[in-house]
């Protein structure tokens, strides 16, 4: 065995590495400096973790989040890498101890904030150790056209060309269209890197969409569904985070929340709770999550629907990280378009100087804006649209997300349509769709008294349909060109010519509905299926028990598929349990006693076979 794939295997316990893993290891242990682009989950943390342990010297790795630099640390030390953080969380005497030991070349890899590269002390340290390697993580943060742009990032390549030889330089990021790609290698002046784009999809992920009539009790019910696992809940607005939380709270739900307006305290105590398991479900806005490393997310619910897909697939996929399957469900109403493009529209109105540049960019934001909609109207399959999005042909029907399971009835719509044309028609062809919407069911506000079109004979025709239910059918009018909207500031509806045809000819308007998704398969319990549940349940209390004592996560000690296929394999050995994919070489010695004894114990309850 070469050398990585033994270190692999002594520290992480893993056997091989996995798919693009093996080639960024390679071409960093070749010098070659590396952009890797892999989904969550992918194993991006191997690729550099392996090469430092290899190299001589020291790796840097520039991480943005002080609560990921901790986890990560934790870790490495679990899997006995000498590793330190260096960030404002340590004390002077901590921060001066730790920056001792690395001058000492204590540690393989140090992890360090952006903001840091620059002082002083820590420039004349680096300038005399032996850095070999910088990783930087959540590489797009360097990039002006990614969503997540800090500019402490540009201090990097500042840092690298101060060094007295220049360290190999690997980037590392999920979310990366060719745009931001390009802009990374810029930025961070990138040598002829070797480019590693693996594929998007990750098919332990669940992707459906719901419009559902109340929320609240969507998500109720599904969060009954998944008792005991963790999970987020992602919010548009801080004041929805209040609300969802409290509701959550009141229902009796182990929930907490997390957003930009809490005191810092309660927000990292928030956030410690969730990852270290203690509270099952935490209500966000999308401050929440870069830097989260949690792996046994179960599922993650939108509450709101994002600005677009990047944003959402980077959310959403903080679901199952650790390769078990997971849910992602977004909950959409059409009054999520209206609150994006408010807050797309708002963007940039203090701060931005150039007119023209900021309207190129609303411009831009609102079509990545329409493209996150079609996400939520679309009944073909919802991972092939995800996919598509990101560049990546694939099979056209995946079975297994909520359109693909989902049942669809052919409609007959001819009559809500003739309605529709008739009151868009009657009201003068001056409103748009809201408005439309408001006088077929019927709503009795401002604008239907000013403009008295409760006196339409079309009022209330629709009062049967909920909002959403009218909205789309508007939309569907709009898209076979019966209908049509003005461009500019006021998009009021109009009749087109074919309009004639189903109000006066007889022409049928017909439509895929969608009645029903089948959730017949859950799928947790395939997955856990040969595993014997009594054991299971034994094992992970041990493993919650020794992290308690070790003030660690729970999965730092083990994953849950390493605690699977110890159920599977039955190991009586230490030897027999360094087999075990997850366990290496010092949590062996650690955990594998009481591993081992946990099992044994268990197989004497089975009758000693
Ligand atoms: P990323 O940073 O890309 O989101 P991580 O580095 O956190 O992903 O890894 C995700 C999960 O995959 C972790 O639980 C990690 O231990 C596991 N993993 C990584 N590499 C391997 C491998 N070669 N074999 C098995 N599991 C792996
Ligand atoms: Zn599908």
């Amino acid at each position: 065995m070469d050398l990585p794939r033994r270190l692999l295997k002594q520290h992480f316990g893993y056997s091989d590495f996995r798919p693009g893993q093996g080639e960024v290891v390679d071409r960093l242990l070749g010098r070659w400096d590396v952009l890797s682009v892999m989904p969550t989950g992918a194993g991006k943390s191997i690729c550099y973790q392996i090469p430092a342990l290899c190299m001589e010297g020291l790796t840097l790795v520039v991480s943005p989040l002080i609560s990921l630099m901790k986890d990560q640390v934790e870790g490495l030390l679990q899997a006995g890498v000498p590793a330190a953080y260096l960030n404002s969380s340590l004390t002077e005497r901590q921060f001066a101890l730790a920056l001792h030991n690395a001058r000492m070349g204590k540690y393989k890899l140090i992890y360090v904030a952006p903001e840091r590269l620059e002082t002083a002390s820590f420039l004349t340290f680096a300038r005399e150790a032996p850095i070999s390697m910088v990783a930087v993580d959540e590489a797009h943060c360097v990039s002006q056209w990614g969503q997540d742009f800090r500019p402490s990032y540009l201090a990097i390549p500042r840092f690298t060309a101060a060094l007295p030889s220049r360290p190999v330089v690997a980037a590392f990021t999920a979310t990366a269209t060719p745009e931001v790609r390009e802009d990374i290698i810029r930025q961070l002046e990138l040598r002829e890197p070797f480019l590693l784009v693996s594929g998007f999809d990750r098919p332990n992920l669940f992707w459906e969409v719901q419009t559902p009539r109340s929320k609240r009790e969507a998500l109720l019910a599904f969060l009954s569904a998944h008792e005991g696992e963790s999970g987020l809940v992602y919010c548009s607005t801080r004041k929805n985070v209040e609300e969802v939380c409290a509701f959550l709270q009141e229902r009796g739900f182990s929930a907490t929340r997390y957003h930009a307006g809490l005191e810092p305290a309660e927000r990292s105590r928030n956030q410690e709770n969730f990852v270290y398991g203690s509270t099952q479900v935490i209500v966000a806005t999308n401050a929440f999550g870069m830097g989260i490393d949690k792996p046994d997310v179960r599922y993650v619910v939108h509450y709101n629907m994002p600005k677009d897909l990047e944003s959402y697939y980077q959310e959403a996929g903080r679901a199952g990280r650790d390769g078990d399957a997971a849910h992602c469900l977004l909950l959409y109403s059409a009054a999520d378009i209206q609150t994006n493009r408010f807050l797309i529209e708002q963007q940039g109105r203090e701060t931005e100087t150039d007119e023209e540049e900021r309207a190129r960019r609303i411009e831009q934001d609102l079509a990545r804006l329409k493209q996150m909609t079609y996400y939520c109207h679309t009944t073909d399959c919802l991972r092939h649209y995800i996919l598509r999005y990101f560049g990546e042909g694939t099979r056209e029907y995946c079975g297994d997300c909520g359109n693909c399971r989902a049942y669809f009835e052919e409609r007959d719509l001819t009559e809500d349509a003739q309605k529709i044309l008739s009151c868009v028609k009657r009201a003068g062809e001056r409103f748009g769709t809201t408005a439309i919407a408001d006088v077929l069911r019927g709503a009795q506000n401002e604008r239907v008294v000013k403009w008295e079109l409760h006196k339409l004979p079309t009022y209330g025709a629709l009062s049967a349909l909920s909002r959403d239910e009218v909205l789309s059918r508007i939309r569907l009018l709009l898209e076979r060109g019966y209908l049509r909207q003005q461009d500019g500031p006021y998009p009021t509806l109009e009749l087109t010519p074919t309009a004639g045809d189903i109000l006066f000819r007889g022409e049928k308007l017909t439509a895929r509905v969608k009645v029903s998704t089948d959730r017949a398969a859950p799928q947790l319990s395939a997955q856990q299926g040969d595993v014997p549940p009594a054991l299971y349940a034994r094992l992970q209390q041990l493993r919650q028990q020794l992290a308690k004592q070790l003030g660690v996560p729970a999965y730092v000690v083990f994953s849950n598929g390493t605690l699977r296929e110890m159920c599977r394999q039955l190991p009586r050995s230490e030897g027999e349990l360094l087999k075990v994919s997850g366990v290496g070489e010092q949590k062996r010695k650690r955990f594998g006693r009481a591993f081992l004894e946990a099992i044994e114990a268990w197989r004497q309850e089975q009758g000693g076979a």
